[in-house]
C-alpha cells in the first residue's frame, strides 16, 4: 500500500515547522505547508521514505522523508518533512522544494531514547544512500521535473 503512489512528485514552499528540534539533533527537516500536505493522496502510508530533492533550481540531492502525524494539529493532520542529505550554508525557508519520493523504508516508530531515535535515522540515511545509487533510482535524479525553467517552478508548485 505504501508503494502504490510511488514515485510521487511534489513541489512546494518550505515553511517553518513546529519546533521538534530536528536541527538540534543534526537532522533538520524542511517542512511543507499544510496546503501541500493536503494535496498528498490521503491514503499514503505514514513512515520513512527515500528519494531525490532540490531547493529552488539548485542541485538534486538524496533525501529521506517522513510522513507523520502532526502534533500541532493534535495528530489529525499529516506532516511531510524532508531531510536533504547535503550540508547547506544557510536555511532555505520560503524557497521552493521539489522532491520525488521513490521508496518506502519503514513505518513510524516510537523510540525509548533520543540516542535510539538518532541511530534509527542514521540507518535510514544509510539505507536511502544505498537505494538511491541503484541505476533505476539514479535515473529519476535526471528527471525533467528538476530542470524546469525558473518561472515554471514558481507557478507550478
Ligand atoms: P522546522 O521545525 O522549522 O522545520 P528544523 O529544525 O526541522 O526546523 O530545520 C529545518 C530547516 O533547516 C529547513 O526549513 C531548512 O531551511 C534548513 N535546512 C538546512 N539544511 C537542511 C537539510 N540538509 N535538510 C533540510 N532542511 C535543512
Ligand atoms: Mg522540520
Amino acid at each position: 500500500a505504501a508503494m502504490r503512489h510511488l514515485p510521487y512528485f511534489c513541489r512546494g514552499e518550505v515553511v517553518k515547522g513546529f519546533g521538534r528540534g530536528s536541527k538540534e539533533l543534526g537532522i533538520p527537516t524542511a517542512n511543507f505547508s499544510e496546503q501541500v500536505v493536503e494535496s498528498f493522496p490521503s491514503d499514503i502510508s505514514t513512515g520513512i521514505y527515500y528519494g531525490w530533492a532540490c531547493v529552488g533550481n539548485g542541485d538534486v540531492h538524496k533525501m529521506v522523508l517522513s510522513i507523520g502525524w502532526n502534533p500541532f494539529y493534535k495528530n489529525f493532520k499529516k506532516s511531510v518533512e524532508t531531510h536533504i542529505i547535503h550540508t547547506f550554508k544557510e536555511d532555505f525557508y520560503g524557497e521552493i522544494l521539489s522532491i520525488v519520493i521513490i521508496g518506502y523504508i519503514r513505518p513510524e516508530k516510537n523510540f525509548d531514547s533520543l540516542e535510539a531515535l538518532i541511530s534509527a535515522i542514521q540507518e535510514d540515511i544509510e539505507e536511502a544512500k544505498r537505494q538511491l545509487d541503484l541505476p533505476e533510482h539514479l535515473k529519476l535524479k535526471e528527471d525533467n521535473f528538476f530542470h524546469l525553467p525558473e518561472g515554471k517552478i514558481l507557478n507550478n508548485h
